[in-house]
């Protein structure tokens, strides 16, 4: 089981979800929305809950004085995350507060030797795939919630992107044209528990399963067939994770 996209910290019980999560073996990617968030939450990781490093790009203009405790924490990170650009209309005027907090932590995450980084890209997806092309060295980029259209997904795929595809984003036939479209051997599962909700209420990380039948159909497979190659796609890169953090 993999959820490589959630807020276990915005739970309002995250204590009893990380615990769930430990008890299922379920491989989370706990993700921040600031980088004052990770300490605490990191404290709820461990054993199969990683913990990312983020600065949510919803709230960069509030947050950027924290990019400096985004720096200093880094070097103990080798996950990044909930990081990105969001182009809907009410974050739209911040835009350049986005821009500004992302590229300074793409620029971080190239200093250090590359991170893997898990990617907000809400109607951004071209000024996202800009800025990542412009910083090949900033590590594993996965698309969390990918919402572009075919051909900027094609341009993220040339771009060594992987993704993150969720039952909410699977709710639709437009996530569903995506996720047929993506490398099998590239996709992870995620929950964007808790604000990804199913039948009105907020996605629990071990719930992701609904992600697999999902993309079961989608891909004109099996679940059992689909949990295979998503465990491999797992391995995959946390191994590469561990190069990662042996270059910084
Ligand atoms: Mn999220």
């Amino acid at each position: 089981m993999i959820d490589f996209h959630c807020h276990i910290d915005l739970f309002p019980n995250p204590y009893e979800v990380a615990r769930g999560c430990r008890e299922r073996q379920a491989h989370v990617l706990s993700v921040t929305t600031t980088p004052s968030a990770w300490k605490g939450t990191s404290e709820l990781g461990g054993g199969t809950v990683l913990t990312a490093l983020g600065l949510h790009p919803q709230i960069a203009h509030e947050r950027k004085s924290e990019l400096h405790l985004f720096d200093r924490i880094l070097p103990n990170s080798a996950y990044v995350g909930e990081v990105g650009l969001d182009g809907a209309s009410e974050f739209k005027r911040y835009w350049n507060d986005q821009v500004d907090v992302f590229q300074h932590i793409l620029e971080a995450c190239e200093q250090f030797g590359g991170r893997i980084m898990s990617i907000h890209s809400r109607r951004a997806s071209t000024p996202v795939l800009d800025v990542l092309e412009a910083h090949p060295g900033a590590g594993l980029p996965i698309l969390h919630w990918f919402s572009g259209t075919p051909r900027e997904l094609h341009r993220a795929v040339e771009l060594g992107c992987w993704f993150s595809v969720g039952p909410a984003m699977l709710a639709s036939k437009r996530g569903r044209d995506l996720a047929k479209r993506m490398p099998q051997a590239r996709v992870l599962t995620e929950s964007d528990g808790p604000f990804a909700r199913i039948g009105g209420k907020p996605i629990l990380p071990w719930e992701v399963g609904a992600a697999v039948r999902g993309l079961a159909e989608c891909w004109e497979s099996d679940s059992t067939s689909v949990d295979r190659i998503l465990n491999e796609n797992l391995a995959n890169l946390l191994a590469q994770s561990s190069n990662i953090n042996r270059s910084t």
